[in-house]
């Protein structure tokens, strides 16, 4: 038997297991891949690959079926998140949203641990940066959502981190979904902050999957005071990445934009989005912010969230507002595992990260 280790059952390719398992038959490999389909956790449940498929597993994984667990789950009516402890004790987070009535349910999956984009209104940013995740690692968030919460149809790469900084992985994750899963590319998301280079380095490797650009705001100047990443990325530059990714598969881009009150809800704002937009196959997501989270951002009233829409909609912009379902459970990006980390630190939580 080959000495060859993987850290999760989501690593093994067919390739790593005819290599590490020469004598296995290869078929043994669909059964394992139809097992682990199902988010099978129980080497129990492995048995019917055969005693020297089984040997091989126990041997060669060195954490376990899933290199993670499940360390905390917050379940509302429509959305849960659930804390996901890494192999080395960091922990990340996963989203799920299943309306009421739905048939299958969109997951946010994480990438990082940690960012280092620091947007001002973000709680993911007070988590500093420690590293980006494996495919597997992403794999297995999907894979316990799915255990907790049934189907998924849709996949969103906008859990923690940035994920065009990972892309690597992120790529990796999609082509698993896509391939194994059977969900289109067409229900598969990523969404960025606005890394210009991998944007083209997505638009050069994996131009099929959806693309939402968290605009913020379309004045350079005010965006650079929300988000420090578009120092290095300034809207210009962005916006030509954005044409190139179109240029490859002609797809809508979703211009993700968070309502703040007095920050980026006026009619010069809405006419900047406009003059952004231009050229552009792309609509706007109104999402009005969830307060109480970082760097005190406050939501417009009702009248103001109309005002804006009243602006959009003067000017033809194509929009549409999104309601966060995430309140109950602290579903905005990072709050929960935040929520944890402050009470570890006050000594109330006995979690890691
Ligand atoms: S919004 Fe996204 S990119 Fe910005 S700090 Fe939060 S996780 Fe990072």
């Amino acid at each position: 038997m080959s000495d060859l280790v993987f850290p999760s059952v989501y690593s093994i390719t067919k390739d790593g297991f005819c290599k590490a398992f020469p004598l296995v038959p290869a078929y043994r490999f669909s059964q394992l891949r139809n097992l682990r389909m199902k988010g099978y956790d129980d080497m129990e449940l492995y048995r019917n690959l055969g005693k020297y498929a089984i040997g091989f597993l126990e041997k060669s994984l060195s954490f376990g079926l899933f290199s993670s667990s499940v360390a905390d789950a917050a379940v509302g009516s429509e959305a849960s998140k659930i804390i996901v402890r890494l192999h080395d004790g960091f922990e990340v987070e996963a989203v799920c949203i299943k309306p009421v009535g739905a048939s299958s349910a969109t997951v946010c999956l994480s990438s990082q641990v940690g960012c280092n984009c620091k947007c001002r209104f973000c709680s993911t940013a007070s988590i500093s940066f420690v590293r980006n995740l494996d495919d597997y690692e992403i794999i297995e968030q999907f894979y316990h959502l799915k255990r907790l919460f049934g189907d998924i149809g849709n996949v969103v790469f906008m859990g923690m981190g940035e994920p065009l900084l990972n892309l690597d992985s992120v790529i990796a994750a999609a082509r698993f979904f896509s391939d194994e899963e059977g969900i289109s590319v067409r229900n598969i998301t990523i969404s960025t902050s606005g890394i210009s280079k991998g944007i083209l380095q997505l638009a050069a490797r994996f131009p099929d999957v959806k693309l939402t650009f968290s605009l913020v705001c379309a004045d350079d100047a005010k965006r650079r005071g929300l988000m420090p990443i578009s120092v290095a990325n300034p809207l210009s530059e962005v916006k030509k990445a954005l044409l190139k990714y179109q240029s490859r598969n002609r797809r809508r881009i979703t211009l993700a934009y968070p309502l703040f009150s007095g920050v980026n809800d006026s009619k010069a704002d809405a006419m900047a989005i406009k003059s952004f937009a231009a050229g552009l196959i792309c609509h706007v997501n109104l999402i009005p912010f969830n307060e109480g989270g970082r760097g005190g951002f406050k939501r417009p009233d009702p009248a103001g969230i109309k005002r804006f829409e009243k602006y959009l909609s003067n000017m033809n912009m194509p929009y549409s507002v999104r309601y966060s379902k995430g309140g109950e459970v602290n579903a905005a990006c990072g709050e929960l595992a935040l929520r944890r980390k402050k009470a570890h630190a006050d000594g109330n939580d006995a979690g890691k990260g």
